[in-house]
């Protein structure tokens, strides 16, 4: 919330048509459910518009799953792990096939950057580069952490083996957002395959295409058991309940807001889940004074790191914190180079650089803060302006004070850029917000940037750079941000449980 401010947001969810209502010329995407692609059982009379947001046009209909859909697909799910066939094959063999999954997603790159661009408008450039790329390293990644992982110890005590023995959870659900969709589903869903799990996948229904399409990949070559891998499409208010409660789910790995993670946290806490949380941010970039004979240079990276995707992205560096002695350079190029490095367009044109928002409600919520902004004494720098179906230009704000505006996660193209005099004040900027994902530093002092790293409550710093990933490093915030790390090894252990064997020898 903009403190004080009152703000409407509409509800981001696209809207549902009768079956009769539905163009026949265009795809209807199924659920996958235990091996099969099937309508929605529990509400088969309605589909839900799949809509570009670049265009406003429908491209596909989508199920509007229920909690019969839900529980079907955790049925199959708690099936396919009691049979055990997927958790008991080698971890060899669920490397190998962890491995194809990679390589189905990477020969099908250009057809699944599209499908991703046309879902979520974002320039097919970044999809191209960013999202399935991505997703084929996920699969890779975890492939080969299975192969390499020694999990397993031993403790002897006189005339006694204690051994640690690593097994899967059981079904774990996935509930996933719109804004990097097929790459972060399977950030989680690679690990948990791996480990030998079976998952019910609840995409947002902006953005179910990619996944649908990968288990049609999947199924093509019988890759998995049945009901290893399900897909659920719907409205999360539907799914939610049923998925977050089901005494058969073991675990939820949930990235999203933060209020909708609240209610997942308490259904999942209620009935005993393991719990894996990413939400909101509203991440700090804290721009140094000695950054200034680099200023074109800082620029462009604090620009990145606020603008990729059109600013939708958690870890995106919205409160722009600048030491006071450099404010006024510092904002002049910043607003500068906003305005003539962001190309704005079709996300099909290779020359664009930022796309729509992803649907027409989530820019009203823009264009209403903008306003409430506006009415509150804020200068709009540069951008402001909505056009088309969903495009906002690039907007940078300032003249705010910053208590107004550190809590409100516009997850758009918009940051505000606030002064700062020492670095106290910096970091207590920083800490003073309820979200405690990431943030930046930008400074050539590396004794600085190891205290003010050390000092500000986030889960993840970047110094002099943004988004720079290894899988191997834990990923997760604090805070309102979230609970719980995954990457690498803290993936393995999330979707696992140790269990420890104590043998005492006969004498
Ligand atoms: P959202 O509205 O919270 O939705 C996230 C997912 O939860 C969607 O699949 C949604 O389905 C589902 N959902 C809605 N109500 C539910 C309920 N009652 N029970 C269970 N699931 C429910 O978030 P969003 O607008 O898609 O994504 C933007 C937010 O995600 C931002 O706050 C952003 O910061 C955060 N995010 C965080 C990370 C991170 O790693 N920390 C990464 C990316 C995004 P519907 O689409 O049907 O509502």
């Amino acid at each position: 919330m903009l403190s004080g401010l009152n703000i409407e947001v509409p509800p981001n969810v696209p809207r549902c048509i009768a079956v009769a209502e539905a163009d026949s010329a265009l795809p209807v995407v199924r659920n996958f459910i235990g091996g099969s692609f099937v309508p929605s059982r529990g509400c088969p009379d309605r589909l839900i518009c799949d809509t570009n947001p670049a265009t406003g046009a429908d491209i596909a209909y989508l199920p509007c799953s229920n909690k019969t859909d839900a529980t079907d697909a955790i049925e199959a799910a708690h099936k396919a792990h009691k049979c055990g066939t997927w958790r008991n094959l080698p971890v060899n063999e669920r490397a190998r096939i962890l491995d194809r999954i990679s390589a189905l997603i990477e020969s099908h790159l250009e057809e699944l950057a599209l499908i991703e661009t046309q879902d979520t408008g974002k320039p097919l450039s970044f999809s191209r580069s960013v999202d399935i790329p991505r997703a084929v390293d996920n699969f890779r990644f975890f492939a080969s952490s299975i192969r390499t992982s020694t999990s397993q110890s031993t403790m002897p005590m006189p005339g006694v083996l204690n051994y640690t023995q690593r097994s899967p959870l059981g079904v774990v659900v996935f509930i996933k957002p719109w804004n990097l969709p097929l790459y972060l589903l399977t950030f989680g869903l690679a690990a948990a395959l791996a480990m030998g799990n079976c998952a019910v996948c609840k995409p947002s229904e902006w953005t179910s295409r990619t996944a649908h399409r990968m288990c049609e990949l999947i199924d093509e070559e019988k890759l998995l058991p049945p009901g290893v891998l399900n897909l659920v499409i719907g409205y999360g208010s539907d799914l939610g309940p049923t998925l977050t409660t089901d005494p058969r789910v073991a675990a939820i790995s949930f990235t999203g807001g933060t209020a909708t993670g609240r209610v997942v946290a308490a259904n999942a806490v209620a009935s005993g889940k393991k719990l894996s949380l990413e939400l909101g941010g509203k991440n700090p970039s804290i721009v140094f004074e000695d950054c200034l004979p680099q200023l074109a240079q800082t620029c462009t990276n604090v620009l990145r790191a606020a603008f990729s995707n059109t600013g939708q992205i958690c870890l995106c560096g919205s409160r722009i914190l600048v030491q006071r002695s450099i404010f006024d350079p510092f904002k002049a190029k910043f607003v500068e180079m906003v305005q003539q490095t962001i190309r704005v367009g079709d996300p099909l044109d290779t020359r664009t650089t930022m796309g729509p928002l992803i649907s027409a409600p989530h820019r009203q919520k823009i264009v209403n803060s903008i306003e409430a902004l506006r009415q509150a004494g804020a200068v709009i720098e540069c951008g402001g302006e909505a056009s088309g179906f969903a495009f906002f230009s690039p907007t940078v704000v300032s003249g705010i004070s910053h208590e107004l505006i550190m809590n409100h996660e516009f997850f758009g193209p918009v940051v505000s850029l606030h002064p700062f005099d020492t670095e106290e004040e910096a970091i207590e900027m920083a800490n003073t917000s309820r979200y405690g994902l990431a943030g930046t530093v930008w400074t050539r002092d590396l004794t600085r940037a190891h205290r003010v790293a050390e000092s500000i409550d986030v889960g993840m710093v970047w110094v002099n750079c943004w988004l720079l990933r290894d899988l191997r490093v834990p990923f997760g915030g604090v805070k309102d941000s979230g609970e719980g790390r995954e990457g690498g090894e803290y993936s393995l252990r999330f979707f696992s449980e140790d269990k420890n064997i104590c043998i005492k020898y006969y004498d």
